[in-house]
């Protein structure tokens, strides 16, 4: 009954592969290939420990065997993503999971274990090039790990929009780098539109040397667990804006927790590449 699981990616995989037999898969590097200093740009020490330990997080992120790495897949498609963005400035998303945006530096959440979008953004500035990196998170949670995580941190932007009220309760205000859009439940596709072009017209002028999306596909109106408006189209218009935008890109799933996943991810990767 958890509506985060294993045919949110499988039944989309199988979608785009039929739908654009055109379009070049890779298995990421599997998890031993993410180094224990990659994933210390973001979390501490004790919270890896603690990946290994069967005990639950909380009441949405129970602990699986083998959950570390699946995690850890996560963030090496996270970062295979993030180079071939930069390397061959063509649209790159890992279709992956478990989601990463809502765990902190210490804190597993929300679904969410290691926080591949952080770590790829540190990874970025770090090791790639990437003097300016910046986040544009359109999950329609706020994506309270990620801000902690890169909150001061000079040369990366966050910028989020989602539900509020609504989980984890965070992201009403805007603070140093951080840019947050809370918008109400049941606010119109026109307002909730207008809201996420004003987030990404704040990234374009940031003049990042990549942006990194927290693709969550869960402001639609028939997700389950949120209530919000967008329709298929209006995922479409994100991934053409992004497109429009010019700059290097590489988008990660997050949420989205409909039957419809497959179509509206497809609706944003197809905007996207043929914007
Ligand atoms: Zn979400």
């Amino acid at each position: 009954m958890r509506p985060e699981q294993p045919a949110r990616v499988t039944r989309s995989a199988a979608h785009l592969r039929a739908a654009h037999p055109d379009w070049t898969w890779r298995v990421p590097p599997p998890a031993p290939a993410v180094t224990e200093a990659t994933l210390l740009l973001a979390h501490t020490p004790a919270h890896l420990k603690r990946l290994a330990q069967p005990r639950d997080f909380d009441a949405d992120t129970p602990f699986f065997p083998g959950i570390g790495d699946h995690a850890r897949r996560a963030v090496s498609a996270a970062l295979a993503a993030a180079e071939h963005a930069l390397a061959q400035r063509t649209p790159a998303f890992s279709l992956m999971r478990p989601p990463g945006h809502h765990a902190t530096a210490g804190q597993a959440m929300g679904f969410c274990y290691l926080n591949q979008i952080a770590i790829a953004a540190l990874h970025a500035r770090r090791e790639l090039g990437a003097a300016r990196v910046a986040v544009w998170d359109f999950d329609a949670h706020h994506g309270n790990g990620t801000e902690a995580i890169l909150r001061s941190r000079e040369g990366f932007l966050f910028a989020s929009v989602h539900q509020y009220p609504g989980y984890p309760g965070t992201g009403t205000a805007s603070f140093e780098n951080c840019r947050n859009w809370p918008v109400a439940p049941h606010t119109s596709r026109a307002a909730h539109l207008a809201a996420l072009r004003e987030s990404l017209d704040a990234v374009v002028a940031f003049a990042p040397d990549l942006v990194l999306v927290s693709a969550g596909f869960d402001a639609y109106a028939r997700d389950p667990i949120t209530e919000m408006t967008l329709e298929e189209n209006d995922f479409a218009t994100l991934g053409r804006w992004l497109g429009a935008s010019g700059l290097p890109a590489a988008a990660i799933l997050e949420g989205g927790y409909s039957g419809d996943l497959p179509v509206l991810i497809d609706a944003f990767l197809s905007a996207w590449v043929g914007h």
